[in-house]
């Protein structure tokens, strides 16, 4: 069997010049944790092209959703910015990954970190109402450079909260942090520094990050990475993996040349 299924694009949305996300079929037999990433790609001169996607979609939806870069020399995307709807890509079965729930230990407080497409794979986890019965409070945090980079602002701000069915857990449990660092914005500066400074917790009236009760799930830029993982364990928490449960998880949301 093919480690890969066809699927098409059902739509595409561009949010700026260099950031679009998009939707495609679903092959029912696709099965993902909600934060998993898989190899997603399209054929070119019949060999496909293949790059790691967070899954912004979550698991029990019938379609399957991903947030894309446009990098503009980028063997991948310089192409797939170009995809419409009834275009076929390949997604590989077997999504995988750190960013699962699963992977934490019990805690109060969730944590989640994103830079640019960051973003992704929570926005998986902020769709699973599992997340809402695991933790008490859910904050997701979203750091760009332009306020127009700041996708999916409108759902998590108006559409999640009055959501059918996860709409009273997302508005009782869930703090959304939107913050930019080129442009004039109500929250401004880089995750890491505002964690140092405490101004994200004086912003959310919470507590500073504290290992007894706080869980922290990390998705960005290598650098925002190596920055968050030092600041962690200097504050007494521990990484887990996909066989011992921690403190923190961290993927990459994209890797360095
Ligand atoms: C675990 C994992 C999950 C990923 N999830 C996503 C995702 O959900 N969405 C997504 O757009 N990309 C994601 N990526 C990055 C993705 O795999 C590709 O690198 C990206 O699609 C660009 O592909 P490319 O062939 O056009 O250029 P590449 O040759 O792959 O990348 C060229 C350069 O562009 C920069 N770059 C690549 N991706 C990004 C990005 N996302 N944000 C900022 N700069 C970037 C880097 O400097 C990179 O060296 C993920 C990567 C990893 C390792």
């Amino acid at each position: 069997m093919s480690a890969f299924n066809e699927e098409r694009v059902l739509s595409v949305h561009h949010w700026t010049d260099r950031l679009f996300s998009f939707t495609t079929t679903r092959d029912a037999a696709l099965r993902f944790s909600n934060g998993h990433f898989t190899m997603i790609g399209l054929r070119v001169d019949g060999k496909p092209l293949l790059r790691a996607y967070s899954i912004a979609s979550a698991n029990y939806e019938d379609h399957l959703e991903f947030l894309s870069i446009k990098v503009e020399e980028g063997p991948l995307t310089s192409r797939l910015q170009h995809i419409q709807p009834g275009d076929p890509l390949i997604v590989g079965r077997k999504p995988t990954g750190t960013l699962v729930v699963d992977y934490l230990l019990p805690g109060k407080r969730l944590y989640m970190l994103a830079t640019g497409t960051g973003l992704a794979p929570f926005m998986s986890i902020v769709r699973d109402p599992e997340t809402y019965e695991k933790f008490e409070q859910i904050v997701l945090v979203h750091g760009v450079r332009k306020v127009d980079e700041l996708a999916y602002h409108d759902l998590l701000v108006e559409h999640l909260p009055s959501h059918e069915f996860l709409g009273d857990m997302v508005s009782s449990q869930m703090r959304y942090y939107p913050t930019v660092t080129r442009e004039e914005y109500r929250n401004m500066g880089r995750i890491p520094d505002l964690i140092e400074s405490g101004k994200l917790f004086a912003d959310l009236s919470l507590p500073e990050l504290d290992p007894a009760g706080d869980r922290v799930m990390i998705c960005g830029s290598p650098g925002m990475l190596r920055d968050l993982k030092h600041m962690l364990e200097q504050r007494g928490f521990a990484e887990g993996n996909t066989s011992v449960p921690g403190a923190f998880v961290i993927e990459r949301a994209f890797a360095e040349q």
